[in-house]
């Protein structure tokens, strides 16, 4: 599959809406993730088709993989294309791209996962493995602060990692950028927009944008 560079640029929620009411769960649900999750990308509703506009480590796709495990449990129908997802046809697991680096998302959305490597750093301080999946899956979840402080202390037992490096300087570079953001904007982007319940509902509506 041929990807051109705006597709790598954005994650696409396309939503399959059986009635009015799924919209306004929809809208509810981004506003509580927007809230928790910090991120500079840019959302917009064009019909029923949600773009979210990023770099992918910043914030975009934890942000869209939490909305879609929200609207799973809202059993509210979708499909979806985001480029740092891939589906492994062999064995039917998905891999997340995290950084240059493929994962498997069943293993990175296991709790069981975390505690263990969470108990492993605490006992062992220099446990070099049990903070670099900190770190990675803090980083999946869109806990950026804990990643950093995960991905630094394995960057301190082995600072020659070139992942390691990569993941702090991408994660850094974004909360810097977050960081001078206006606040005033940053507060904003959290509001309600009740403008999105008109906007998916006519698929002939101009472009919405949220930023
Ligand atoms: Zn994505
Ligand atoms: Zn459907």
């Amino acid at each position: 599959m041929v990807q051109n560079s705006d597709k790598l640029q954005s994650c696409q929620i396309n939503f399959h809406l059986r009635h009015a009411g799924e919209l306004k769960t929809i809208t509810l649900q981004l506003e509580m993730l927007r809230g928790n999750i910090p991120t500079l990308a840019t959302i917009k509703v064009e019909g029923h088709v949600m773009t979210i506009l990023g770099r992918g480590y910043d914030g975009r796709c934890a942000l869209c993989r939490s909305l879609r495990r929200k609207l799973k449990v809202e059993d509210i129908h979708f499909t979806c294309c985001c480029p740092l997802e891939i589906e492994d046809n062999n064995s039917k697991r998905r891999a997340i791209i995290i950084g240059s680096v493929l994962f498997h998302q069943d293993y990175l959305e296991d709790n069981k996962n975390y505690f263990l490597y969470h108990c492993r750093a605490r006992n062992n301080p220099r446990d070099l493995e049990a903070h670099l999946a900190l770190g990675v899956i803090n980083e999946y979840h869109g806990r950026f602060s804990m990643a950093v402080a995960n991905y630094w202390s394995a960057y301190e037992l082995a600072p020659e990692d070139n992942f390691i490096v990569e993941r702090l300087g991408e994660i850094l570079g974004f909360l810097q950028q977050l960081l001078s953001t206006p606040k005033t904007l940053t507060k904003e982007n959290n509001e309600p927009h009740p403008e999105f319940h008109q906007q998916a509902c006519a698929s002939t509506a101009p472009m919405a944008i949220y930023s």
